[in-house]
């Protein structure tokens, strides 16, 4: 068994590091893998995603990401967001899982990924108009609102469907498939959520919700809502899913250039979403339970600067590795 590690850019490289200790305890069998990718990929060879580490991605059990994203490339034609993108389509992980756990809280948000208005048709028209178009078939619909029904079959099986069907054809697509299939999943209790009056709600009383189910675009923009209002983005995990083929596992975060290079970021996200690789891409359920619990004591006992404490990467890993 093969994990491809894809450090990244910025703190990835370091969070990565705590991420590799903690599979080499838990998972010793497995082989771990490093390749190019990001910022690191383009210097090296001009393309963030280069042909040997998708060949490598494609044929490991599993990806763990680190973030990628490096300020000198912004202007870029060639961005190292652009190697992101292609793999997650490359790899047909379409649906991202994006937990977030607090007191009192425990919801899952499940949202497409590859299709919408990030990978619709987009460009600059004869008299200067910009686009950028929505699309969805009612089989990509169909293929997460199923995921997101089977995922809260396993948990406390309430799922909130978010579309702003009051305005967008997309959006009335969307919540005709998830009506259609509902009958299918009849323990499940779907109620359906306009994304404005979601975001407002997922703020002030996110102890309400189980699964989120949602398009591409409000699921980037809620999950980074729920992040905040449940610990903030240093540990925030997720995991990208398809039908068969590796998983990608990689933290919310980008790759933090204010801090990179200083040994303080911190490693929970990078560690929780390790936590979701062992249970979804390596099928090791108690190991993954192991490392959360560890990564919630590490939370109390050696809180990074993020989180108002003095531990470095490597001394919250420690802590990881202590209380496993
Ligand atoms: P960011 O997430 O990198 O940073 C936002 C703020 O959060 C910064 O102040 C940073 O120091 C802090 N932060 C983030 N992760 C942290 C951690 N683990 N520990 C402590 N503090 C942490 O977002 P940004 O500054 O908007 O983006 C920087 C770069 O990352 C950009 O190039 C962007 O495109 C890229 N990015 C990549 C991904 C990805 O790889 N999936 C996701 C988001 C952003």
């Amino acid at each position: 068994m093969t994990v491809v590690c894809l450090p990244g850019d910025g703190i990835g490289p370091e969070v990565m590091l705590e991420a590799r200790r903690v599979l080499e305890r838990l998972a010793p069998g497995v082989e771990l893998e490093e390749r190019l990718f990001g910022a690191a990929a383009i210097r090296a060879g001009g393309d963030p995603l280069p042909a040997e580490t998708l060949a490598a991605c494609r044929a490991a059990q599993a990806v763990l990401k680190g973030p990628i994203g490096d300020p000198a490339f912004d202007a870029a034609d060639v961005r190292p967001e652009q190697g992101l993108l292609r793999l997650r389509k490359e790899l047909a992980v379409y649906a991202n899982l994006r937990p977030a756990r607090r007191d009192g809280v425990d919801l899952l948000i499940v949202r497409e990924l590859t299709g919408g208005l990030y990978f619709g048709a987009r460009g600059t028209r004869p008299d200067g108009v910009v686009f950028d178009t929505c699309e969805y078939h009612p089989s990509e619909v169909e293929r997460i609102a199923r995921r997101g029904f089977e995922l809260a079959f396993g948990r406390r099986r309430r799922l909130t469907s978010v579309d702003k069907a009051n305005v967008l054809e997309t959006s009335r697509l969307w919540r005709r498939v998830v009506n259609e299939i509902a009958p299918d999943y009849p323990d499940v209790e779907v109620e359906h959520m306009l994304v404005d009056n979601a975001a407002m709600q997922l703020a002030s009383a996110p102890e309400r919700f189980d699964v989120v189910l949602t398009e591409n675009m409000f699921g980037d923009i809620l999950s980074d809502l729920v992040a905040a209002v449940t610990g903030g983005l240093g540990v925030a995990p997720s995991a990208s899913l398809g039908d068969a083929g590796p998983g990608l596992f990689e933290p919310v975060h980008g790759s933090a250039p204010d801090i990179a290079g200083r040994g303080v970021a911190n490693p929970a996200a990078m560690l929780r979403s390790t936590a979701l690789l062992l249970q979804h891409g390596l099928s090791r359920p108690a190991e993954a339970r192991a490392l959360e619990t560890a990564v919630d004591e590490a939370l109390i006992r050696a809180p990074t600067p993020d989180l108002g404490g003095t531990a470095t990467t490597r001394t919250f890993g420690d802590a990881v590795l202590a209380a496993l």
